[in-house]
């Protein structure tokens, strides 16, 4: 490995399925940039020496991923007003010795996929996102940004549900709730935003939530359709996607960050699909 080569990874635990390396490389390739791009496991408690070592060997970026977003936020010397709101960082830039930059590109992702790869018009519609764990809370400020009627955010867990409400609701028209409190609005876009799809489990979510025009959308993808997916298939939805595109959307907001210039995403997608 050259000293001279820029150097930027993915932090995680676990992270070896991780297809960030292959993501940045395309994009490496396609912008002709000098780079190398890695997955690197963080074991808990070494984070931040983690990122002091890879800073002092020509690191010059990193994406971060579970569990370590929130400790990268903290580890931050300056952030995003994205990455401030949203308590967790998954891209850091590093400046030099404790000079490290936080963003969230996550949010950014997401609204890019469903409004430029799904052709997704979001504004006056009415949006479910279920879960609200550290990825509903990055996409949470761009989605209320294309100006939706309305958001809902349903947990199981519905106090966290109503946390996101109450720090979100100066950004627009915002509602927390349980399981069991969906009313009577007919949502137009349902995002799983849990982490169910992981374990091969479904939140348990009332199955009248989809009619034939519910555009329904997985942040979780896999090789094969997710458990929510098949559960969206099998009760009619109008269009069922998984998550490959917000993860190469954010990967190349992330890179733009870095590079400052900005790769072409939708033949990543296609790549990664067939991979
Ligand atoms: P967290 O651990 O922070 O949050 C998990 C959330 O899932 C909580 O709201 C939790 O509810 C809920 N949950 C877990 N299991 C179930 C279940 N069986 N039924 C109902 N709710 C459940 O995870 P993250 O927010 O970091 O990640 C969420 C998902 O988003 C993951 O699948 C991840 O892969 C995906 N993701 C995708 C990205 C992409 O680029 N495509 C980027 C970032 C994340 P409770 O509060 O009640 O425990």
């Amino acid at each position: 490995m050259s000293d001279k080569i820029d150097r930027y990874a993915v932090f995680g635990n676990p992270v070896e399925h991780s297809k960030s390396p292959f993501i940045h490389a395309c994009f490496a390739e396609q912008t002709g940039q000098q780079l190398e791009y890695t997955a690197e496991r963080v074991e808990a408690g070494d984070f931040e020496n983690a990122v002091a070592r890879f800073a002092e060997n020509n690191g010059k970026g990193l994406n971060i991923t579970v569990p370590f977003k929130q400790e990268a936020w903290r580890l931050a010397t300056r952030r995003s007003e994205r990455a401030e709101r949203a308590g967790a960082v998954n891209t850091l830039v590093i400046n030099g010795k404790n000079d490290y930059y936080g963003d969230n590109t996550d949010g950014i992702g997401l609204t890019r996929d469903l409004t430029n790869n799904q052709k997704l018009q979001l504004q006056d519609k009415n949006i479910l996102i279920v879960g609200a764990g550290g990825a509903v809370r990055g996409v949470i400020e761009p989605l209320l940004a294309t100006r939706p009627a309305s958001l809902t955010i349903a947990n199981r867990t519905r106090q966290k549900a109503l946390q996101l409400e109450h720090d979100f609701s100066d950004l627009g028209n915002v509602r927390g709730c349980g399981f069991d409190e969906f009313g009577s609005i007919d949502y137009d876009v349902i995002i799983n935003g849990t982490s169910a799809s992981l374990s091969g489990e479904l939140p348990a979510l009332p199955a009248t939530l989809i009619h034939e025009n519910t555009f329904c959308y997985d942040m979780m993808y896999a090789t094969e359709a997710t458990p929510f997916m098949r559960w969206a298939q099998l009760h009619g939805a109008k269009q069922v996607v998984d998550g490959k595109g917000m993860l190469v959307e954010q990967a190349a907001e992330s890179f733009r960050i870095w590079r400052s210039c900005e790769p072409e995403t939708a033949a990543v997608i296609e790549a990664l699909a067939r991979l």
